[in-house]
C-alpha cells in the first residue's frame, strides 16, 4: 500500500517538474518594426505554441537614448494586428535594473569583474580586430594580474567588464548546429555595464533569460555568437540555459540586412496596404503561415 501511494506521489511530482517550454520575444523599441522583426517574432510564436509552451514579450528598453515608448506602444499593437498573442504581462528591462545588479554583485564579489577606465579610442587603439568581421576584441589593458580575483574598483568613470577564460564554450543551435566559441579569442573580456551607468546587453538579457525560466531562445543569427557570451555568464550564475534556435536574416533588394532604414519593408508601410496573412505569407512557408491560423 505505501508502495502505491509513493508511486502516485512520484508521478504528481514528475507531472509538475516537466518543463514547460518557455519562448520569448525581446525587441529594443528604437523604431518600427520591420519584415525582420516579423519574421523574428513569429518563428518564437510558433516554435513555442506549436509545442503548447508559453511566449512571453519583453521590452528591452536599457538603451535610454535609443529606446522610445511610443516605439514600444506601437510594437506591442503590432504584435496583436499579427496575431502574436502573448502570456502574462509584458516585461520592461528598464524597470529591472535591481535584479542586474544583484548579478552584477555576485560576480564581483566572485572576483569575475574589473573596471575599465578606457576610452573608446584607446580601446581601438590597444585592440585587435577580429579578423573575419572586424569585431573589437578588448586587449585587456585594464586587467588585472591573476583573474579571477577580488578587485577594488577604480575611482574614476569605468566601465565594469567581465575576465573570460580561455577556453571553448560549446553549444548546439538547433539551426546552425554544433558551436564552440573561445571566449577570450573570438570576444574578449565584455562589458558587463557601460560607463555611463547603463547596463550591457549580454548581462541583462542572461539575467532575464534566466529569472523569467526561458526554456529557448528564437532570433536572429546576428545573435549567434552572443549565445556563448550568455552561456558563460549563465554558468557563472548557476542557471541552466536555454535552447538556442538562430534564424537566418532577412536581407533587403540590395543584399543588405534589413534594417529601419528600409522604409518599404516596415510595418508603418506594409501595415496600412495589407493584411496580417500577407504579411506573415512573406516570411513564412505555406505550412508554416497554416500552423500560424491554427495557433493564433
Ligand atoms: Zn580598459
Amino acid at each position: 500500500m505505501l508502495g502505491f501511494q509513493s508511486k502516485i506521489g512520484t508521478f504528481a511530482l514528475m507531472k509538475e517538474l516537466e518543463p514547460k517550454i518557455r519562448g520569448r520575444f525581446a525587441p529594443s523599441p528604437t523604431g518600427r518594426m520591420h519584415l525582420g522583426n516579423v519574421y523574428a517574432a513569429v518563428q518564437s510564436w510558433l516554435s513555442a505554441r506549436s509545442r503548447g509552451g508559453e511566449w512571453i514579450v519583453r521590452i528591452e528598453d536599457i538603451d535610454r537614448q535609443r529606446s522610445r515608448p511610443e516605439y514600444a506602444e506601437q510594437l506591442l499593437r503590432d504584435l496583436e494586428w499579427l496575431g502574436l498573442g502573448w502570456d502574462g504581462p509584458v516585461e520592461w528591462q528598464s524597470r529591472r535594473s535591481e535584479f542586474y545588479e544583484a548579478a552584477l554583485g555576485r560576480l564581483a564579489a566572485e572576483g569575475r569583474t574589473y573596471g575599465c577606465t578606457c576610452t573608446r579610442a584607446q580601446i581601438l587603439v590597444s585592440s585587435a580586430p577580429h579578423q573575419s568581421d572586424g569585431r573589437v576584441i578588448y586587449g585587456g589593458h585594464c586587467r588585472p594580474q591573476g583573474m579571477p580575483r577580488v578587485v577594488a574598483p577604480p575611482q574614476e568613470r569605468h566601465a565594469v567588464r567581465l575576465w573570460v577564460p580561455d577556453r571553448d564554450v560549446e553549444f548546439t543551435d538547433r539551426n546552425f548546429g554544433p558551436q564552440r566559441v573561445n571566449l577570450a579569442r573570438e570576444c574578449g573580456d565584455f562589458v558587463l555595464r557601460r560607463s555611463d551607468g547603463a547596463w550591457a546587453y549580454q548581462l541583462a538579457v542572461t539575467v532575464d533569460d534566466a529569472l523569467m525560466g526561458i526554456t529557448e531562445v528564437v532570433r536572429g543569427a546576428d545573435l549567434l555568437l552572443s549565445a556563448a557570451q550568455q552561456i558563460y555568464l549563465f554558468e557563472l550564475l548557476g542557471y541552466e540555459p536555454p535552447e538556442y534556435a538562430h534564424i537566418p536574416l532577412l536581407l533587403n533588394a540590395q543584399g543588405e540586412r534589413l534594417a529601419k532604414r528600409d522604409r518599404a519593408e516596415s510595418l508603418d508601410e506594409l501595415r496600412p496596404k495589407s493584411t496580417p496573412e500577407h504579411v506573415l505569407a512573406r516570411v513564412l512557408t505555406p505550412a508554416e503561415l497554416a500552423l500560424w491560423q491554427k495557433l493564433k
